[in-house]
Formats: structure tokens, C-alpha cells, sequence
């Protein structure tokens, strides 16, 4: 696999699979790669042709300082987990490619974007969507594949990708769990051991909150008492648990529901969400 720093080489190897008529996933990542990162790349790679893998640790969407640093930078070992699935190409630029002394644009979705991980982290969705919209339009790829384990990420990213009429499909990718119920993340190996065995509670509790309101359930009841259990395991501060439609994040309505969470073990903050 090759590994390009610079937008110019990017698009270089890109242009030369376009002449031979080959299509592109594109699987933007901050790295320290699990196998829910490298599931996207399998589903990209059953989309297209060529599979492009970014790793920018993007500074513009971390709210905390001690977050951004603490975040793990594990490039060589990443570059392994993708040769070995055979990732065509893997585009790793620093910051000073991605944001030049002179950048002065900022891509910020309204709405959708200041809802819960919105309102949680202030700046996070502007910095995310300014970088996707960045990634997107450097690589132009078919597709690109981002987790539903970043469920409203992923609704933000469509969002903008829509109104910006960039031209290119934004499809979603299941999210891959431990045995227990977690949900794989860079920010896992930072949990204690105490803390591990407690965070499947995350899972659980939407769990069962999904299957109360399908049952008919008051949502605001039900995430109640989904935050009461949350305490009663450890988790503080819960950022919010919340049942809402699926696609706006807003109130729920009569289409498809999405429950969702953040809340914090010890010094790791955890989210997660499930079809409502
Ligand atoms: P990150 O490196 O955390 O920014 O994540 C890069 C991409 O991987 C995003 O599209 C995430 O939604 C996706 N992702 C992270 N964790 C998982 C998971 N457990 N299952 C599926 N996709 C994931």
C-alpha cells in the first residue's frame, strides 16, 4: 500500500485509476485503527475498485485540549492493519497540508448539527464537517463510507454533502462490537480495567430502551430510567440519552427512530446508538 502526504499526490495516483476507468471508496479516519475501521475499508473495497484510507487527527473537532492530546497516534501500526486487507492507498497529511497559516473557512450544518454531540461539544460538527468537505472534494471519490457508531456524524455529513451538491455517495457502515456489547473505539484502550467491565451497560441500556418504546413505552419515561441505571453502573457525566427521529435528530416522528447516548467512565467518554 502506498502512503501519500500531500493533496498533489493524492489527486495523482487518484487520476491515473480514473483513465483506466477504476472507481474509489474513500474511509476517512483519525486512526488507531480496530476492526470497525477496517470494515469500512472491506465494504469499500466491495463498492469499488480502489480503496483510499485517510488518518488526519483533526484538531479542529476536538473540544478538549487533553482530549486531542491523549488521542492515540498509532500510524506505523496502522499502515500494517491496512496492507494487510489491501487498502490501495493510505493518505496520512499533517496538519500544515490541511490547514495552511491562511485557512479561514469554516463548514457549519445547522440544525442537525447542534443537537445533542453538538450541544455536548461545542465546535465538534464544524471541525468535522470542514474536514470531511476538505477530504471529499481533495480525494472526489464514488463513495465514501463512514460508521453509523457516529450516528449523527453521519447524518451531519449527508447533510452538508447534499447542500453542497459535492458528487459523492455518503454510505453507512454497521457498528462493530466486542462480544459484549461495546462498541469498538480508539478511545476503548484508555478505559481502566474497572471501567471495561462496566461499559457494556452502555449498549444494554439502550437496548432496552429501544425495545420499551417499540413496545409502546413513553420515550421520555424510558430514557429516565436508562439514565437512573447508567448512574447506578458508574457512568458520570451522562451527557445525554435520547430517543429521536432517525434522520433530523430531532423530536421523534412518525419515521424511523434512533436511540442514543454519551456519558463518561473515569476519564473516557463513550457514545453509542441503536434503530429506535
Ligand atoms: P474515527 O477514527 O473514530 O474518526 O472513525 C473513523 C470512521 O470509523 C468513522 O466513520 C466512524 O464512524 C467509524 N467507526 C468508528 N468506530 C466504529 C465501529 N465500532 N464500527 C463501525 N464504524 C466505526
Amino acid at each position: 500500500m502506498k502512503i501519500v502526504r500531500t493533496v498533489a499526490h493524492l489527486r495523482e495516483v487518484i487520476r491515473a485509476w480514473r483513465a483506466s476507468g477504476e472507481t474509489v471508496a474513500l474511509i476517512p479516519t483519525m486512526g488507531a485503527l480496530h476492526e470497525g475501521h477496517l470494515s469500512l475499508v472491506r465494504l469499500g473495497r466491495e463498492r469499488c475498485r480502489r480503496t483510499v484510507a485517510t488518518l488526519f487527527v483533526n484538531p479542529k473537532q476536538f473540544n478538549q485540549p487533553s482530549d486531542l492530546a491523549a488521542y492515540p497516534r498509532t500510524e506505523e501500526s496502522d499502515a500494517e492493519k491496512l496492507t494487510a486487507i489491501d487498502c490501495d492507498l493510505l493518505f496520512a497529511p499533517d496538519a500544515a497540508e490541511m490547514y495552511p497559516p491562511s485557512f479561514a473557512t469554516n463548514v457549519s450544518v445547522r440544525g442537525i448539527g447542534e443537537e445533542l454531540e453538538g450541544a455536548a461539544r461545542p465546535g465538534h460538527f464544524d471541525g468535522v464537517a470542514t474536514v470531511v468537505s476538505k477530504l471529499l472534494l481533495q480525494a472526489l471519490p464514488d463513495v465514501a463510507i463512514f460508521g453509523e457508531k457516529d450516528w449523527q456524524q453521519l447524518q451531519v455529513i449527508k447533510r452538508f454533502a447534499a447542500d453542497l451538491n459535492i458528487p459523492v455517495a455518503i454510505e453507512g457502515a454497521p457498528t462493530v462490537r466486542d462480544a459484549d456489547g461495546l462498541a469498538l473505539s480508539s478511545r476503548n484502550v484508555r478505559l481502566t480495567p474497572a471501567d471495561r467491565s462496566k461499559a457494556p451497560l452502555l449498549h444494554a441500556v439502550l437496548q432496552r430502551v429501544a425495545v420499551a418504546v417499540r413496545a409502546g413505552a413513553d420515550p421520555a419515561e424510558a430514557v429516565n430510567g436508562a439514565r437512573r441505571e447508567l448512574a447506578a453502573g458508574g457512568f458520570e457525566p451522562i451527557d445525554y440519552i435520547e430517543v429521536r427521529d432517525g434522520e433530523t435528530l430531532g423530536p421523534p416522528g412518525p419515521g424511523p427512530r434512533r436511540v442514543l447516548a454519551a456519558a463518561w467512565l473515569g476519564q473516557v467518554r463513550l457514545i453509542d446508538n441503536i434503530p429506535g
